[in-house]
């Protein structure tokens, strides 16, 4: 999509600092991070957000978890536990309108969701 910040991100039309890709997933350094480690992972291609999760792109969801299970290994905070987040419309929050998941980790986190 041409005026999505995401997919400008993973054609590399806007810089972004990169900890994980391949055929499916990009994934990346969130500018302003919330803990420690912060990445967003994201599908390469435009879907607007968990709620256009149908049988035909279901696929990414299932490998984008899977991407965020190495990444939390990779960024050593398995061990000590994580948080995998998505924000959804106006009232979840979501600010990009290309589905993201926020990978939080590296101290003990808030145990409010709301
Ligand atoms: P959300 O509020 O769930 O839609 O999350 C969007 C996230 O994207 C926020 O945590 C922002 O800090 C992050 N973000 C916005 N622009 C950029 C960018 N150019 N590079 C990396 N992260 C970004
Ligand atoms: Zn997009």
């Amino acid at each position: 999509m041409s005026d999505c910040l995401f997919c400008k991100i993973i054609a590399g039309e806007i810089p972004s600092t990169k900890v994980y890709e391949d055929e499916f997933v990009y994934a990346f350094k969130d500018i302003n991070p919330l803990a420690p480690v912060h990445i967003l992972v994201v599908p390469k291609t435009h879907i607007a957000s968990a709620a256009e999760i149908t049988a035909e792109n279901s696929a990414y969801v299932a490998h984008i978890f899977e991407a965020a299970a190495k990444i939390a290994k990779e960024q050593g905070i398995a061990e000590d536990g994580y948080r995998v987040a998505t924000n959804i419309g106006e009232n979840g929050c979501q600010s990009v309108k290309h589905l993201h998941f926020h990978i939080l980790g590296g101290r003990k986190l808030n145990e409010t969701m709301g």
